[in-house]
């Protein structure tokens, strides 16, 4: 427990753990073997007012950034591919709030009720990482934006109602958000090793017209919107990534407390104890980074660093102990289907989304060199 998250959190945790256990849990299996958009859980978690969470009140919303976090951490607990949707829906509203105008943040209305499926697209063919790189191309033609361009691995394409893109207008880069129309067509579907809830696929973008009310923010200010949306989201698949890790943890511990070998639980064994105690500690330190994160955020302060070094840590610890976690079990661990087998498949996709674990460090080392006010190097 964290010493500065108060009683009425924990009591929310707890609140939303029962509805996962109770409505959500026996589902997820369906959608990893499936490959099905968890269509149904959606729509739970939405009448349940999660997806409300993030999104103030005066936007049709209900609750705060911690909640949302802790939300996200109980939902991937159980079910990893709709916390995927928690971070979509975190891009898309955080898009809006940051730098929407109202008609923009008249849409998060309905992002609660779960009626939008959002999607966010900067990823390129050419590469994720360099987002400066981006080709698709908003030309100005009659006093409208004209964008063309691709987009790759974009979750929710082929369902998405509404889109932020990212686009070049010259030499910057600017955000845009467009309902779904003839002129965004998604690829064929992309089947990835996890995350095999999430409809994932490249999009065409072909003479997709846009008016100036479709631009987010200034133009040429896309980098800016990106980042900003970055630091917020980045701390909510972070809460995804940690609320795997805490099912990773029960597995374990349940596991090698009734499995024996030589007439001894194995959990008697120094070995196995080794790796529960790194993933206890993994669980703590993963927590205090994004929470402390969180409440910089929440009390308008400088988080982009703490964002990155939390995001970085969290999911590269969820590598690791989906691993440990799977050794532990033994043959057990190999069998398609089960928790720690879709947390060791689906671990993988939360050092990559919203930016690689190198992408992570090369931010917190810019941090560094602007915190020392020299270069280290
Ligand atoms: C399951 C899943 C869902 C996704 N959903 C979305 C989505 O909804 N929207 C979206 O836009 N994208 C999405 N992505 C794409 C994701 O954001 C990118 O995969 C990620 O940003 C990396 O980009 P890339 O795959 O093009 O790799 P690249 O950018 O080509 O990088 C390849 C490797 O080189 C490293 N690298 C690149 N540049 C540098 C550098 N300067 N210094 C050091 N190392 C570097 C990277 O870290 C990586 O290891 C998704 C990806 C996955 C797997």
């Amino acid at each position: 427990m964290l010493s500065f998250i108060d009683g009425e959190i924990e009591e929310f945790r707890k609140d939303i753990r029962k509805f996962c256990e109770r409505d959500l849990r026996d589902f997820s299996s369906f959608y990893d073997l499936w490959e099905k958009f968890p269509e149904e859980s959606y729509k739970k978690i939405a009448e349940k007012g999660i997806l409300s969470l993030g999104i103030p009140d005066a936007f049709g919303g209900s609750g705060d950034f911690i909640r949302e976090l802790v939300a996200t951490e109980e939902i991937a607990r159980v079910d990893q591919n709709l916390s995927i949707q928690m971070e979509i829906k975190s891009l898309f509203e955080n898009t809006l709030l940051l730098h929407g105008n109202d008609k923009h943040k008249a849409l998060l209305a309905d992002l609660a009720k779960g009626k939008i499926i959002p999607a966010f697209a900067f990823t390129e063919p050419s590469g994720g990482t360099d987002v400066l790189g981006i080709r698709t191309e908003a030309k100005r033609e009659n006093g409208r934006y004209i964008l063309n361009g691709t987009k790759m691995f974009i979750t929710n394409a082929p369902i998405a109602t509404h889109l932020i893109i990212f686009a070049r207008t010259g030499e910057r880069i600017s955000a845009f958000i467009s309902e779904r129309n003839e002129n965004i067509r998604p690829g064929p579907r992309i089947r990835t090793t996890g995350t095999r809830g999430a409809l994932i696929s490249s999009i065409r973008i072909e003479n997709l017209e846009l008016d100036d009310g479709s631009l987010i923010g200034k133009e040429g200010n896309g980098l800016k919107v990106f980042f900003d949306v970055m630091d917020r989201s980045r701390l909510v698949l972070s809460a995804g990534a940690l609320g795997m890790m805490r099912r990773l943890y029960e597995e374990s511990i349940k596991f090698s407390m009734e499995r024996k070998s030589g007439n001894r639980p194995i959990s008697e064994y120094q070995y196995i104890q080794d790796y529960i105690v790194s993933m206890a500690m993994d669980i703590e330190i993963s927590s205090l980074l994004i929470y402390n994160a969180a409440f910089l955020a929440k009390n308008n302060r400088q988080f982009s660093m703490e964002s990155a070094m939390a995001k970085l840590y969290t999911t590269e610890s969820l590598k690791k102990n989906a691993m440990h976690a799977a050794e532990i079990m033994g043959g057990y661990g190999y069998i398609f289907g089960t928790a720690v087998d879709r947390i060791y498949r689906d671990s993988h996709a939360s050092t990559l989304g919203l930016g690689s674990s190198e992408a992570m460090k090369i931010t917190i080392f810019n941090y560094i060199k602007k915190i020392s006010g020299r270069g280290l190097a």
